[in-house]
């Protein structure tokens, strides 16, 4: 079968405080630079009629206002950290606009916490006003979201396995600070990996750009985008000492894809 277009679209490149941090009055967080400018770890696919979320994040809102954010038809979750769920009390809106209940994919583990964080949402019989409308999907192998497929993909983040995914010659890994061997064979084949580069010095949770450069070099990855980004980036000044082949993330960029429909 022919290969399909699709985009992977960067609704937030910033990590767990965004960019500018609250307070904080470093160059970068007082930068008028755009690209200094980072909402909470996110993205949205778009591919084969669907637009598939990659996390709830804590800016969504915003998020969906700036990108004129219309429909969506599932959400991958990569984890349960706040700022990648905390958004997801404003998934109501686009059950609003498509009126039927949005699955929300996840790994066991995930799907427990979500279920536990949010019983006005999950609990059959809470009546709560207004919740939004979700029902949660546990992820067990490579699946499908219309005919867009997902192949999900084990990460190491601190003390936690997480999920990233992959999508035709696409992957997004964020959250991660190693990658297991099998996950590294199931990049085979990709042009583009984004994956997480929290800044330059040592973090027990988060790759640093070295190691991030260092893992997608030795994987021979065309196309390289670093995300969840702290405030120690500046986009201007950092940008230009990059390998060729690695960039910083931004909000608002769009990434090209091809995949395979299902
Ligand atoms: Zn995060
Ligand atoms: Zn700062
Ligand atoms: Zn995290």
């Amino acid at each position: 079968m022919n290969r399909s277009a699709g985009t992977l679209l960067i609704l937030g490149s910033g990590t767990s405080t965004g960019v500018p941090m609250i307070g904080c009055r470093c160059p970068v967080c007082c930068s008028d630079e755009p690209r200094n400018q980072r909402s909470r770890c996110s993205a949205l696919i778009r591919a084969g009629e669907k637009q598939i979320l990659i996390d709830s994040a804590t800016d969504l809102r915003f998020q969906a206002l700036r990108e004129g954010l219309k429909q969506i038809d599932a959400v991958l979750y990569t984890h349960t950290h706040a700022d990648h769920v905390h958004g997801i009390d404003d998934l109501r809106s686009f059950n609003l606009r498509n009126q039927q209940s949005l699955p929300l994919y996840g790994s066991p583990e995930s799907v427990a916490t979500l279920q536990r964080s949010f019983p006005y949402i999950f609990t059959p019989g809470d009546k709560g006003g207004f919740r939004p409308r979700l029902h949660l999907e546990t992820i067990t192998g490579p699946f499908s979201v219309g005919t867009v497929p997902i192949i999900p993909l084990p990460i190491v983040h601190g003390d936690d396995l997480i999920l990233g995914y992959r999508i035709g010659d696409l992957a997004y890994l964020t959250d991660c600070n190693r990658i297991p061997p099998a996950t590294q064979a199931a990049l085979a084949g990709i042009s583009t990996l984004v994956i997480d580069a929290l800044r330059f010095s040592p973090h027990p949770t988060h790759f640093t750009i070295a190691e991030a450069i260092a893992f997608a070099q030795g994987c021979g990855i065309e196309r390289t985008i670093l995300t969840h980004l702290s405030h120690d980036v500046d986009a201007r000044q950092h940008s230009a000492a990059l390998p060729a082949g690695i960039e910083f993330a931004y909000d608002g960029q769009v990434i090209p894809l091809l995949f395979t429909p299902s």
